[in-house]
């Protein structure tokens, strides 16, 4: 593996699991010194830290336990991250969770959480990590929304409406820093093969009485052309060309990863 990020420093939210995982391992492997968060069992944590540590050649790889539905705790994350790495040079907005059901019977609760994890914890981490990146003369901001940041479906008003929001609030930041050497982009990823989304072809199983190999290629990937999962390994591939050299020009970008789903 080519050490492209050799000297930056990286903050990955959500990477105890799937994607944000995926994304803080190669980012390491790459030779970046990254700060993990997330919740998970002890021993899940545990594992996800020495993995990680091992590709940056140390024991363990620090890790912040923020909950990211408390905006205290997301500022106090960033600070952690500045402390524990020397620096934030690249911010990666990946943790979230999703929930699904129609409109009338969405619980208030489900909704806010979902506003508050999948969209504003991105602001606020955003606010607080800006200052020390225009300081240094060098950042990266990668939002990890989806494909339901661009259309639709239903069941997902909280999530659906999360996501573009992370998308619009991409752009905007995207502009003010236009002129600096700093971007923030967003991912816009399909359905990827992680416990967030092989979570929901079990209902869906149940739901239209079929199995779950059915429900996976007839329902959830309905949507997408290609009739497969998209995989942890290549979302995390793209989150590197963002962090990595020669991308600098990309910004303010909602790049979609989704096996041809907006293509349709
Ligand atoms: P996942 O469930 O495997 O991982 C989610 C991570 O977020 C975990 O580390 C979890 O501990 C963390 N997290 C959840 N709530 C948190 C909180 N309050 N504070 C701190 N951390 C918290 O899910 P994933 O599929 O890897 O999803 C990662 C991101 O990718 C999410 O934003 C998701 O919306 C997005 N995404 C996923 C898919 C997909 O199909 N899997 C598609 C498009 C977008």
């Amino acid at each position: 593996m080519e050490r492209i990020l050799e000297g930056r420093t990286a903050l990955v939210t959500g990477s105890t699991s799937g994607i944000g995982h995926g994304i803080a391992l190669l980012y390491a492997q790459a030779g970046a010194k990254v700060m993990l968060n997330g919740f998970g069992k002890p021993e899940e944590i545990a594992r996800a830290r020495a993995e990680v540590g091992a590709a940056m050649g140390v024991a363990e790889a620090p890790y912040s336990d923020a909950d990211l539905s408390k905006p205290e705790a997301v500022r106090g994350m960033v600070r952690a991250a500045e402390a524990a790495l020397g620096s934030l040079d690249i911010l990666v907005n990946n943790a979230g969770i999703q929930y699904v059901a129609p409109v009338e019977e969405f619980p208030e609760a489900k909704f806010d959480a979902i506003i508050a994890i999948n969209f504003a914890s991105n602001f606020h981490a955003i606010k607080a990590a800006l200052p020390g990146m225009k300081a240094r003369g060098w950042g990266r901001i990668i939002n990890i929304a989806s494909a339901h940041g661009l259309v639709a479906s239903p069941h997902k008003v909280a999530y659906v409406a999360a996501k573009h929001a992370v998308v619009g609030m991409t752009k905007t930041v995207a502009l003010e820093i236009a002129e600096t050497p700093l971007t923030c982009n967003a991912i816009c990823p399909g359905f990827v093969r992680t416990p967030l989304a092989e979570a929901q072809v079990k209902p869906l199983a149940e739901e239209h009485h079929v199995s779950e190999e059915v429900a996976l290629k007839d329902y959830l990937l309905e949507k997408q052309p290609s009739k497969r999962w998209v995989e942890v390994e290549e979302v995390a591939r793209m989150a590197l060309y963002l962090a990595g050299p020669g991308s600098g020009a990309v910004n303010g970008a909602a790049l979609s990863i989704d096996g041809g789903w907006l293509a349709a």
